[in-house]
């Protein structure tokens, strides 16, 4: 049993205008980046995972249960998604307060919901601002407290979707790290992002979608190789992969510590 399993999916906001289009991949561990252009679907296809929205044909398995026959709330122990605009999950007025409040709404004692949210906060290097106001901190701190308000409830699927908005070049590595961390863990983690730096230095494998429909999936390494495939559908493989082909480097190189250990390789030579 796959622990996401999306079969010949389409939805419609209003009848008669799809906006995703018998959509079919499963997923289990690991990470997974969702990339299109605005309008594509990412969202919905997001909300569809977490039943926040039901599939008007076609079906969702989440660790074989179908979500057309469960809810969000009861799906929060498996399924935990990272809204892109943290003031839209923010809602207690300590940081804490609010990374304890998945985990008290499962059904946790104060306890066991404060070590997990103590662990949570350390996993974002936040735990010295527990007690600060989510909103007396900067937006980019903000986003690490929406996200260890998911981690806190330790679901094995974290959505994130745009985590590397609003981040500076430190909130980024930070983030990295956190994904790095989560997959170790044997969690799936999936993103939606416009960062395709991000996606070639963090997620094993990418899904493109294009009006709806799945445009590619398969391995970051070969997604991005298709460029003309990629160009249709408006997007471009990461800086670094585009770099390294005017050095005259014939595959696709996904991050700068894969760059940098080509360019040395090729200065011995
Ligand atoms: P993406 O995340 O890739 O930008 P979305 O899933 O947000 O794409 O949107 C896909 C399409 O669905 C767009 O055409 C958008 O205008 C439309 N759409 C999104 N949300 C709603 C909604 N609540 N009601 C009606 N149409 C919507």
């Amino acid at each position: 049993m796959n622990l996401i399993e999306v079969d010949n999916v389409s939805f419609a906001y209003t009848e008669g205008i799809p906006v995703l289009k018998n959509v079919t991949f499963s997923l289990n561990n690991g990470s997974v980046a969702i990339i299109g252009q605005n309008g594509s679907g990412k969202t919905t296809l997001v909300k569809l995972l977490k039943a926040l929205l039901k599939p008007i044909s076609g079906d969702i398995f989440i660790n074989g249960i179908n979500t057309k026959e469960t809810t969000a709330a009861k799906l929060a122990r498996t399924v935990g998604l990272v809204f892109q605009n943290p003031n839209d999950q923010i809602f207690k007025n300590k940081v804490l307060d609010e990374v304890m409040f998945g985990p008290l709404n499962i059904g946790q004692s104060m306890e066991e919901a404060r070590e997990n949210a103590i662990k949570a906060l350390e996993t974002v290097s936040l735990v010295d601002k527990k007690e600060e106001n989510p909103y007396d901190l900067s937006l980019s701190e903000r986003k690490l407290v929406s996200i260890a308000s998911i981690l806190s409830m330790d679901t094995d699927i974290v959505i994130l979707d745009e985590p590397t908005i609003a981040q500076d070049y430190l909130g980024k590595a930070k983030i990295r790290s956190i994904v790095h961390e989560l997959v170790q863990r044997g969690k799936l983690v999936i993103t939606i992002t416009h960062d395709m730096d991000f996606v070639g230095e963090c997620f094993q494998r990418v899904i493109v979608l294009s009006e709806g429909q799945l445009l590619l999936d398969g391995p970051a390494r070969e997604v991005f190789s298709k460029e003309d495939v990629l160009r249709s559908a408006n997007l471009e493989p990461p800086y670094v992969a585009q770099l390294s082909k005017t050095t005259g480097y014939q595959g696709v190189l996904l991050s700068v510590e894969e760059f940098v250990a080509y360019y040395r390789s090729a200065m011995e030579d």
